[in-house]
């Protein structure tokens, strides 16, 4: 894991309720890990080395199984699996689920329904771009999440400004403009579901399947709300669960949690992405799975070989909103969490964004005002809770006033 991650928490207990030894590989400098005395300091950038610190420690403490819980310790968790023998995702299908270009590769190849698509470079034309591609589209860049860059361009001028926008964003991350190319696939018109899953020697077993009532047709797509159990029919929802089952096969996805996304419409399931790890954010803490069972622990429990087969999520619908930033500004205050703590089947409020923070909305921004939770009957009284609760909640975002030229001479 990374030291910033908001993962660890619950695999952490998890493991502690499963009686488990945990040793934490966590990605420091050298001179840190030495100084806080981290048992397993790694430097993720520098895999070589990493994966001989892993096995160096592993002849004195042997490993039942390596977990990554971000993205960026999967091929590491990967390389070090196949180098002590440890059922894994292999290093190349844990590439694949992290880059979308790869993914877009093998999943078209492996018979997975997905949007056509095609690669472009950031230095190129985009007006040339525009000439190959039909409309509407999605450009997208290839290793961001949360759907950051992800920009939706119906005509040759949105097409030529989404170009700059996404270019802007991926070199202040850091890539180069020479070296760096994104995607562009056709837009897929319908609704939107996230089904959660295990692979086990290849084979699928679905956890969950979220609905995502809320619209996503752009330009932006923020994540909103997921409701557990799916409203679609049985028929749909087996042909969604068949077409992750072929997507994670194309990418050679064989163990482990997958977290994918589809759109669904007269023409079926489409595949949008699938990952190698569980639902994101605190997402996951609307899921049970029989007397009190988290996700994590069953993450956990399937790493050691248990036998999953029969668990089941517990009955009753759930779902989670994902609340997100209308708008830049700083984060002045938040009113109304108490009246959105009392709808009824409302479990939990949780705002993450910091006040007084700068909040970044999308396509650059990578995060949300804070979660809302919720538990009933039904999936339609558990959205309308959380629509409800959304109301209740004011966010108050001003606008930074830029400071005065300070370098001006004084007069
Ligand atoms: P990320 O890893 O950033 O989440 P995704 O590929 O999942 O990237 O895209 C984010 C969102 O953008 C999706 O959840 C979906 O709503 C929308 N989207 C992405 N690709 C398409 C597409 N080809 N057609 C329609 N919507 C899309
Ligand atoms: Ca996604």
């Amino acid at each position: 894991m990374t030291p910033a991650t908001y993962r660890s928490g619950a695999f952490l207990n998890a493991a502690q309720r499963l009686g488990l030894e945990v040793v934490v590989g966590i990605d420091l400098p050298e001179t840190l890990s030495d100084y806080w005395h981290v048992p397993l300091g790694l430097d993720f950038s520098q895999v070589e080395a990493s994966i001989q610190t892993i096995i160096d420690f592993a002849q004195t403490h042997p490993f039942m199984a390596i977990l990554s819980l971000d993205d960026s310790a999967s091929e590491l968790a990967a390389r070090a699996s196949v180098a002590l023998g440890l059922a894994h995702n292999s290093p190349h299908a844990s590439e694949a689920a992290r880059d979308k270009l790869l993914m877009r590769r093998l999943m078209s190849a492996g018979g997975a329904p997905c949007p056509i698509f095609r690669e472009f470079w950031l230095h190129a034309d985009p007006v040339e771009m525009a000439r190959q591609v039909s409309f509407p589209c999605v450009l997208k860049p290839r290793r961001l999440s949360g759907s950051r860059g992800v920009i939706r361009a119906d005509t040759v001028p949105e097409f030529v400004s989404a170009f700059h926008r996404l270019k802007r964003l991926l070199i202040n991350e850091g890539y180069s403009e020479n070296e760096t190319s994104f995607l562009v696939e056709d837009f897929i018109p319908g609704f939107e579901v996230a089904l959660e899953g295990l692979l086990t020697h290849g084979e699928l077993k679905v956890l969950t399947l979220f609905d995502k009532p809320d619209p996503l047709d752009g330009p932006f797509f923020e994540e909103t709300i997921y409701v557990t159990p799916s409203r679609l029919s049985g028929e749909m929802q087996q042909a969604i669960a068949q077409c992750v089952a072929t997507a994670a096969r194309s990418l050679g996805l064989r163990e482990g949690p997958v977290h994918a996304e589809l759109r669904v419409n007269d023409q079926g399931p489409w595949m949008l992405e699938i990952a190698g790890r569980s639902i994101g954010g605190l997402c996951s803490t609307v899921l049970e799975f029989g007397s009190g069972i988290c996700l994590e622990e069953l993450i956990l429990r399937h790493a050691l070989g248990e036998d999953l087969a029969s668990v089941e999520r517990d009955g009753g619908a759930a779902g989670v909103m994902m609340i997100p930033i209308p708008k830049a500004g700083i984060l002045r205050s938040v009113h109304g969490i108490e009246e959105a703590q009392a709808v009824p089947f409302i479990t939990g409020i949780e705002i993450t964004a910091r006040l007084h923070n700068q909040l970044v909305p999308l396509p650059e921004g990578a995060s949300y005002l804070g979660f809302i939770f919720a538990r009933g009957e039904t999936p339609e009284a558990v959205e309308e809770a959380i629509r409800q609760a959304h109301q209740h909640l004011h966010f108050e975002i001003r606008r930074e006033i830029p400071l005065l030229n300070r370098s001006l001479p004084a007069v």
